[in-house]
């Protein structure tokens, strides 16, 4: 017989924290802190294994399910001497999904289930709190009316009425009589809504609340998230039923939420809000302003409400007693719930806490240094592409502000963009590339996708644990949560703070790392990279077996590349340098020259500036290999557009308008990424590769004279699919290399090479490195000669191509390995057949994505070269796919 159910509580649990799959996440953890010997509330935990049943079988259970819950429920009848639906001595129980992962529009918790006319004065009666009871009750046909039975929510329109009438503005101000009257009208609600009364049986309630859970599995939120996260629809979420326990039986009762460490900074202190009297999300909520545990944090936060610390010491020690069982068992941050019912401290919650990259770096360089984990796994936990968080700009403290209010530093970074206040319009102006920070009183699961496309989100209520907090967390987007002084007019489209409005569409400025929303766009600096970065990186270069170096043409980017920890240049664009205004004319000049001595005469004039450039690079990058691609483009695209233009460039040539016009409809190419470019350009015009390869030796004597160390360039003709293409052109760059040597009397190592970006190439590589000395994969253009696709192609439909399973992601970001990743195997292989040692490399976009990188490993590239900001991603990419391979879990 399938076991469907696990229980746990009491010392003890069926489960345990490795049964995510089966549990969820929220059921494991529960287990797991069961078998901790935490206090934890009985309960059991229906499977994943039931959701999937639920949902192969037409939305039926499996035949045994009712037993075992049934068994299930007297067990925690038993241990907690109550019974479920007995008004004498009643059992209440919170239903609550949990999936794999924490997975927001999923159904939310239904707590103090079990509870109707008859029960809730037993409830009273017995915990001797009439208003306990009655709160309890609203709160139940409240959270049960929205979440199970689906009516809108009229419930908080009655409770603010309710409260006006009676001239009080918080909920702990109402009385037992106040939440009868409020009871008997969210019932008349449900019952007007629903066309029949609120389902009053115990059994009833139950089973409605966890086919509710099932069926929240495909609500639409749900399965939008499973998108934007490549979470599978069959991994299928779980049901925790469990006793509930109560934080809102008076002074000596607590509701909480807490982190292990700080999630924003990865400072080892205990860190979260709780609000004495309450119960359940009324931390997170903001009904109430929450209150921080630490006295710490209540100072930092200039807090005037007292700390846990202070209110409920006893308490407070036991909670950091948790903390430290929780981190040591776990070894990682945790993010934890807990209730504490008249002086009782229950754990309700723990997983991995979302952190911040920032966050993430310091918790793993330190718990390496407390010795928990191993470099390795400090190496494992962090995911590359969230480096990108920590490299790119933030503002400029020199730079005049106009701060208009202040928040919660919920998410760091800072973001400009224009005011929209839904997640819709944020969608949609952000796909026409605009930026537009969110403006929101709170988020919900509803407004993801508009924080998603969202540069920043500005909340004016909740705390650091609020929704939009968390899940700007996990995404990465800077978030100011909590503006209290901020007021958002819907209606109007305004949000106004002291004598100031702003509208929709206007700019702002947030600062998610101090709290400060500005007005305007505020400029914005490189930030410093930390000590733990520094030494996270340290240990990735000690495991990685592949150099990476960067994609870079400027001495900006050669800087930054360096700064970045690249160890050379993989792809340096000669044609970029010829786009500058002070060398286009000449460019132009070339192109227009009837004759091979017109075109030399053009030409000299470049040969100069291309050899400052060089050797410029040559100079940042002392010591490093620094690859040259010899010009790529078509002609065409160094000719002007308009009539104007034409105009111009005719008098700077001599030219009258019409030859120049002519020439231009000559060079057109009608597909650029095929056609006359890369190494047919060098085959038809040998001039031009001749005065690059001139520029490029003579700028590499003169850096090696200068420096005394020898510099080596590795000089990359583009676009070859013939070897005799190849053969030509390295006889060219062979004859002007010793001519320029000689003439200067030095000996320089230099390889010539190729780029590998054609299939053709790929096939006959064993041949190409007969003469070949490396190659490097440009699997930019290989990708699009391999899918007849165009970059600017794949971004109209890639999408579209995605959602149909077409494309399993877009080829472009990701290698894809079943077409491109065959060739670059293929290539490499009979690359290396001919010449043992042959130096490989890779210098497409997909030298930057993790997931490409551990194609690169698996193959054996020598390195890979991506953009400068993407070095860092890259070094620990290459670090992780030396573990994964030693792990033998290698996913190539
Ligand atoms: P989420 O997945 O949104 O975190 P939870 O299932 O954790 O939802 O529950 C929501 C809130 O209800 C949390 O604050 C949690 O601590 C509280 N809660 C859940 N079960 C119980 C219970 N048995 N007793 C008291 N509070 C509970
Ligand atoms: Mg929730
Ligand atoms: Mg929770």
């Amino acid at each position: 017989m399938t076991k469907w159910v696990y229980r746990f509580g009491d010392g003890a649990a069926e489960g345990h924290a490795e049964m995510k799959d089966l549990l969820g996440g929220k059921g494991a953890g529960l287990a797991e802190m069961s078998n901790l010997g935490l206090p934890v509330p009985p309960g059991f935990t229906i499977t994943t294994e039931v959701c999937t049943y639920y949902y192969a079988r037409g939305k039926s259970y499996p035949a045994e399910l009712r037993k075992q819950v049934g068994e299930a429920l007297a067990e925690i009848e038993h241990s907690c001497g109550a019974r479920f639906g007995d008004p004498e001595n009643p059992l209440l129980v919170s239903v609550r999904s949990g999936a794999r992962v924490s997975m927001p529009g999923m159904m939310d918790t239904v707590l103090n289930l079990g509870l109707n006319d008859r029960v809730v004065e037993g409830l009273a009666r017995q915990s001797g709190d009439e208003r306990f009871a009655y709160d309890s009750y609203r709160r139940f046909i409240q959270m049960y009316g929205q979440v199970v039975l689906g009516i809108e929510n009229h419930f908080e329109e009655l409770l603010e009425n309710h409260k006006l009438d009676k001239g009080v503005s918080l909920d702990t101000d109402l009385s037992a009589d106040d939440w009868r009257t409020l009871v008997a009208g969210f019932k008349d609600l449900v019952a007007q809504e629903l066309g029949r009364p609120f389902p009053e049986e115990p059994q009833e309630q139950l089973w409605g609340a966890i086919g509710a859970v099932f069926g929240s599995w495909m609500n639409p939120r749900a399965v939008t998230y499973r998108r934007l996260h490549d979470i599978p629809a069959d991994w299928g979420t779980a049901v925790n039923v469990q006793a509930m326990v109560f934080g809102n039986m008076g002074a000596d009762c607590a509701t909480g939420v807490a982190f292990t460490r700080n999630p924003s900074t990865g400072a080892d202190e205990f860190y979260g809000e709780y609000l004495v009297n309450a119960q359940g999300e009324d931390v997170v909520a903001g009904i109430r302003t929450p209150q921080h545990l630490t006295i710490a944090g209540k100072e930092a936060n200039k807090s005037a409400l007292p700390a846990m610390e202070e209110v409920m010491p006893r308490v407070f020690d036991e909670l950091c007693q948790v903390r430290r069982v929780l981190e040591d068992h776990y070894r990682d941050m945790q993010d934890i719930e807990f209730t504490v019912q008249r002086g009782k401290l229950w754990m309700l919650q723990t997983r991995s806490g979302k952190r911040t990259a920032q966050a993430a770096l310091k918790i793993a360089v330190s718990l390496v240094e407390e010795d928990v984990i191993t470099r390795e796994e400090a190496i494992r936990r962090i995911e590359p592409a969230s480096l990108d968080q920590l490299l790119h700009p933030t503002l400029d403290p020199k730079a005049k502000t106009v701060v208009l209010v202040r928040g919660l530093p919920a998410s760091p970074g800072a973001a400009s963009g224009e005011i929209v206040f839904t997640a819709e319009e944020a969608e949609s102006r952000a796909s026409r590339g605009e930026a537009v920070i969110l403006v929101r009183i709170e988020t919900s699961p509803e407004d993801i996708h508009g924080m998603h496309a969202a540069k920043g989100i500005l909340t004016t209520r909740g705390g650091m644990t609020s929704h939009a907090a968390v899940v700007a967390r996990g995404m990465g987007r800077p978030c100011v949560a909590g503006a209290g002084d901020l007021r958002v007019d819907y209606a109007a489209r305004t949000i106004a703070a002291r004598n100031t409005v702003l509208s929709a569409g206007e700019t702002i400025t947030i600062n998610g790392s101090t709290g400060e929303v500005m007005v305007g766009a505020v400029p914005t600096i490189q930030p410093g990279l930390s000590r733990d970065f520094a030494t996270l990186m340290e240990w990735a270069d000690a495991i990685r077996e592949m150099k990476v170096r960067a994609n870079a043409e400027t001495a900006v980017d050669a800087r930054m590349a360096r700064r970045f920890g690249a160890e050379g240049i993989g792809l340096s664009r000669t044609e970029h340098m010829f786009f500058q205004a002070d060398r286009i004319d000449a460019m132009r000049r070339v192109i227009m020259a009837e004759d091979e001595t017109g075109r030399r005469a053009g030409l000299a004039e470049l040969l100069p500036m291309q050899r400052k450039d060089f050797a410029e690079i040559f100079r940042i990058m002392k010591g490093f290999p620094v690859t040259i691609r010899l010009l790529d483009p078509p002609l065409h695209e160094f000719l002007p557009k308009t009539e104007a233009e034409f105009g111009e460039m005719a008098r700077l040539t001599g030219k009258d308008v019409s030859a120049t016009r002519q020439r231009a409809l000559a060079l057109h190419e009608v597909n650029p990424m095929l056609g006359h470019r890369g190494c047919r350009l060098g085959i038809t015009y040998p001039e031009i590769y001749e005065m690059q390869a001139a520029a490029i030796f003579e700028a590499a004597v003169l850096v090696t004279k200068e420096t005394g160390e020898a510099v080596e360039p590795e000089i990359m003709v583009p676009l070859i699919a013939t070897k005799k293409e190849f053969d030509i052109l390295k006889a060219i760059i062979d004859r002007v290399g010793s001519e320029v040597m000689e003439r200067a009397g030095v000996t320089l190592p230099y390889l010539v090479g190729t780029m590998i970006e054609l299939p053709r190439a790929a096939l006959r590589a064993g041949e190409i490195a007969e003469t070949a000395e490396f190659f490097s994969f440009g699997t930019n253009d290989l990708t699009q000669t391999v899918f007849g696709l165009s970059r600017d192609d794949a971004a109209r439909f890639a999408g579209a191509y995605q959602r149909l399973g077409i494309f399993e992601h877009d080829p472009f970001v990701t290698l894809d390995i079943a077409g491109v990743g065959e060739l670059v195997r293929i290539a490499a292989e009979r690359g290396r057949t001919t010449r043992p040692g042959l130096k490989l490399g890779i210098c497409g976009e997909h030298g930057g994505d993790p997931a490409s990188i551990g194609f690169c490993q698996a193959v054996g590239l020598d390195y890979v070269s991506c953009s400068p900001y993407r070095v860092p991603i890259a070094r620990l990419a290459a670090a992780q796919a030396v573990l994964a391979g030693e792990g033998g879990d290698a996913s190539v």
